[in-house]
């Protein structure tokens, strides 16, 4: 029987399922799980989005959780295998469900989990973007946990004597949700879905204009580390990519405004060749130029 017991474990522990985590480390108190530039599908399990460890002394503050429990428990174990620490806070930047569907992990072991007010708004989904694309492996044991530490415009936490200013961008920029998180004793801002910079930002949820004036400020940052929700740059220069896709985009579509020209016309005319290399254009330039159109012509 104990035998049997054993063998079970042995069959369960290697069904369970592993993305092969990497973490990459950023500076001496930071590490960070990198995603890979795609659409979420059954072949990345959700792995196309950042996650990342703060080493604050005593203890991590975890920035996105993931998109996933497995994927939760994977970083974490993968993070205390280079140094062991409990966790304080885990922070989710925004409500799309790649970022924080690892919250059901991190409830487990009791954890508070720290968003935007927003998440109030949301109501829990028969089944989220994650559940239909994914495999049902990864998918496993993963729940829709809410953040249960609310940011309104602001908050201010203190871990081991080093302040960490949690503000709410307040207005719809990448989702109406975005928190922006700073860290001044290390030099490092994370800043969420408003920086993508190694693939097409989305623009769905958001508003471009909104979004071009909260990049304007992160630039302001006095910030070694700018680290994303998409992307392995973390320099000041992470913001470039974003920002410049976005301001022309924004150029363009007006101008076919003012021309005159129908929203179909400009999804089809407003191409961006020096974008189309970059991944996920096909995936996303037509439906940002759309989005784009009906927040500039309301706006114009
Ligand atoms: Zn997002």
């Amino acid at each position: 029987m104990r035998l049997l017991v054993v063998a079970v474990f042995f069959i369960h522990s290697l069904l369970a399922f592993e993305y092969q985590l990497k973490p990459q480390q950023i500076s001496s108190n930071i590490y960070c799980f990198f995603g890979l530039p795609q659409v979420i599908d059954e072949h990345n399990n959700g792995n196309m989005v950042n996650s990342c460890f703060v080493d604050m002394g005593t203890s991590y503050l975890v920035i996105d959780s993931g998109p996933t429990y497995a994927y939760a428990k994977e970083a974490y174990g993968k993070i205390n295998a280079i140094k062991k620490l409990p966790i304080s806070y885990v922070i989710n930047t925004h409500v799309h469900d790649d970022h924080w569907l690892g919250n059901s992990y991190y409830k487990e072991l009791g954890i508070d989990i720290v968003g935007s007010v927003k998440f109030k708004n949301e109501a829990k989904l028969a089944m989220t973007r994650m559940q239909k694309r994914i495999s049902k492996e990864a998918y496993a044991k993963t729940t829709q946990v809410f953040p249960n530490v609310f940011v309104d415009k602001e908050k201010t936490l203190t871990v081991n004597g080093k302040k960490v200013f949690i503000k709410s961008v307040n207005k719809k920029a990448h989702t109406s949700s975005d928190l922006l998180i700073h860290i001044p004793s290390l030099s490092a801002l994370f800043v969420g879905d408003i920086v993508f910079n190694d693939r097409l930002p989305s623009l769905r949820d958001g508003n471009i204009k909104e979004w071009i004036k909260e990049l304007e400020k992160v630039k302001s940052y006095n910030a070694k580390y700018i680290i994303g929700g998409h992307g392995e740059m973390v320099t000041p220069h992470s913001v470039d990519f974003t920002y410049n896709y976005l301001v022309e985009l924004k150029q363009k579509v007006s101008a076919a405004i003012e021309d005159g020209e129908e929203i179909e016309d400009a999804v089809d005319n407003i191409k961006m060749e020096s974008y189309k290399s970059s991944h996920m254009y096909n995936e996303l330039q037509r439906q940002n130029v759309e989005t784009a159109y009906r927040t500039l012509e309301w706006e114009q």
